[in-house]
């Protein structure tokens, strides 16, 4: 099974695909993950896509279309992935419906986490303090600032995605308000609906 997540950052979208990885046998890619390793392992990408992570921005097409093509090949995939973070542009969106056409196969599911914005913010604010009583180490971009950055990019340059996926009547949207369990379910009865049909 094959799953774009879309929500925008702190909307509970890596929470809710790490449990579709243990419910469904799907491997999540998480192309903030994958760009983070990149940047700790200083490797060419990484040092390209550091200072714009940073500050909130977005990675280029290229580099992040370079990284899901070649991550989808991985044998560890055959069983399918959930998308968390990625595409985040129209571009990335219509790169992706070319990439899997030319490997054969397509998207089974898009779910948007729909969520208020001045809840995330308190959430990502939330999340520091606890990331620093735990002992943490806070992520560069979870500060206010840069996460008020990422929101901006989000609806600037991601929100279009769900027009774009509406637009071709993949679109499922879920209540990202609700409790954790609850959001859960609702997305696990819309991939009920996808492998019943
Ligand atoms: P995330 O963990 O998904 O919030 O991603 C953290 C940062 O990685 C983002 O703020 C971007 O700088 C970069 N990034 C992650 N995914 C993408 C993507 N699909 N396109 C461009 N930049 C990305």
């Amino acid at each position: 099974m094959k799953i774009v997540l879309l929500g925008p950052p702190g909307a509970g979208k890596g929470t809710q695909a790490q449990r579709l990885v243990a419910s469904r046998g799907v491997v999540q890619l998480s192309t903030g993950d994958m760009l983070r390793a990149a940047v700790a392992a200083g490797t060419r990408v990484g040092l390209q896509a550091k200072a714009v992570m940073d500050a909130g921005g977005l990675v280029s097409d290229e580099i992040v279309i370079g990284i899901v093509s070649d991550r989808i090949d991985e044998p560890d995939c055959a069983n399918g992935f959930i998308l968390d973070g990625f595409p985040r542009t129209v571009a990335q969106a219509e790169a992706l419906d070319k990439l899997l056409k030319s490997k054969g196969t397509e998207l089974d599911a898009v779910i948007e986490v729909v969520v208020d914005e001045a809840i995330l913010l308190s959430r990502i604010e939330k999340r520091v303090q606890e990331t620093l009583a735990n002992g943490g180490t806070v992520r560069k971009d979870d500060n206010p600032d840069a996460f008020k950055q990422r929101l901006v990019a989000y609806r600037e340059q991601t929100a279009p995605l769900s027009a774009f996926y509406a637009s071709s009547d993949r679109l499922k949207t879920v209540d990202g308000m609700q409790p954790i369990d609850r959001v859960a379910a609702q997305i696990d009865e819309i991939l009920d609906g996808v492998v019943a049909a």
